[in-house]
């Protein structure tokens, strides 16, 4: 059987595949299941070109001014038909998901018709990372249906959040009640010495709420500054590792180090499992990198091969410096 019929078995389970070093790897966006075949050995002419998730930062404005805050500053916005044209091509070449950042992308004035887009025109799953502040009923009744995951940004409860992120906590926590009708949802959970004690009481409300996953960001250090400091970072793997919660954990790949994860995906690495596009069109490896590569004509496959070039020679020339 050929990759184009198992194609079109997987199309009739309503399940995306994906071909890569890992196996064969199916996905149901409507419910999030995740099917691993690790058995099955592809041969490296079948590996799906996209890689498996791509965020894109819609907008750098946001009305908020955390510390640790990695989004550029300068004036960007991403033009509508631009965004469709790479979903539409990410999504012909295998990725499985599109996560709209920012800034805040509930400022993107057409957020909602393009989640519209991307849920009725593409097979790729939806989300978006915001602060929740603006989800209010009537843009929550423009997303609903068309978006599979939500991440909430709760840096903190109570005193923490509100001197971190300047809102009021009660109103974010009323905006976590709103989030059951909309979609299943996740915390991100920014991790650093004033935010540490705050999480057996933040996975304890994540779990109240309905919360289907807890990320724990810890904190990268952004344009040379702040990070998060060695024993916060202890105490962190401590708590993990006496973590009894019933939320799911997970961690950021930039703040894994030292603590006990489980990926089976860990053959498709790089750009094959990752990029981002910023504000400005520049494809990245991640957020925090500063080097990355416009989106051209060409498209976002023609970037990512760019790119893909780029860090190679630039590997190279690290050896020969050795
Ligand atoms: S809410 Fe997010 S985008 Fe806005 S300032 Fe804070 S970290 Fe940056």
């Amino acid at each position: 059987m050929t990759k184009g019929n198992h194609l079109q078995l997987f199309d009739q389970a309503h399940l995306k595949a994906r071909f890569s070093p890992a196996g064969v790897h199916l996905f149901d966006r409507a419910t999030g299941m995740n099917v691993l075949l690790d058995e099955i050995r592809v041969p490296s002419v079948m590996w799906t070109n996209a890689p498996r998730q791509v965020s894109i930062a819609l907008t750098n404005a946001c009305d908020l001014s955390c510390s640790y805050c990695f989004a550029p500053k300068n004036h960007a916005v991403l033009d509508f038909e631009m965004i469709i044209s790479w979903l539409d091509e990410l999504d012909a070449n295998g990725c499985f998901g599109i996560g709209f950042g920012g800034g805040e992308p509930t400022l993107y004035p057409r957020l909602a018709e393009l989640c519209q887009y991307a849920a009725e025109n593409t097979r790729l799953a939806v989300t978006f990372t915001t602060h929740a502040h603006h989800l209010d009923e009537s843009l929550v009744s423009a997303l609903a249906s068309n978006v599979h995951f939500v991440r909430i940004s709760m840096d903190g409860v109570g005193a923490t959040y509100e001197a971190l992120r300047g809102r009021s906590f009660a109103v974010l926590r009323q905006k976590l009640t709103v989030m059951q009708q909309l979609s299943p949802f996740g915390i991100n959970f920014v991790v650093n010495s004033r935010t540490f004690l705050d999480l057996d009481a933040a996975t304890a409300l994540a779990a109240e709420v309905g919360a289907s996953e807890f990320l724990l960001l810890p904190e990268q250090p952004v344009r040379g500054a702040g990070g998060i400091d060695s024993c916060t970072a202890q105490e962190l793997h401590l708590w993990v590792a006496q973590y009894r919660g019933k939320v799911r954990l997970t961690v950021s790949e930039a703040g894994a180090d030292g603590l006990p994860t489980c990926n089976p995906l860990d053959k498709e690495t790089g750009l094959c499992a990752y990029v981002h596009i910023d504000a400005s069109g520049i494809l990245k490896h991640s957020s925090y990198e500063n080097d990355g590569v416009a989106i051209g004509d060409g498209g976002v496959m023609q970037a990512i091969n760019e790119l893909q070039t780029f860090r190679r020679r630039n590997n190279n020339e690290n050896l020969a410096r050795l």
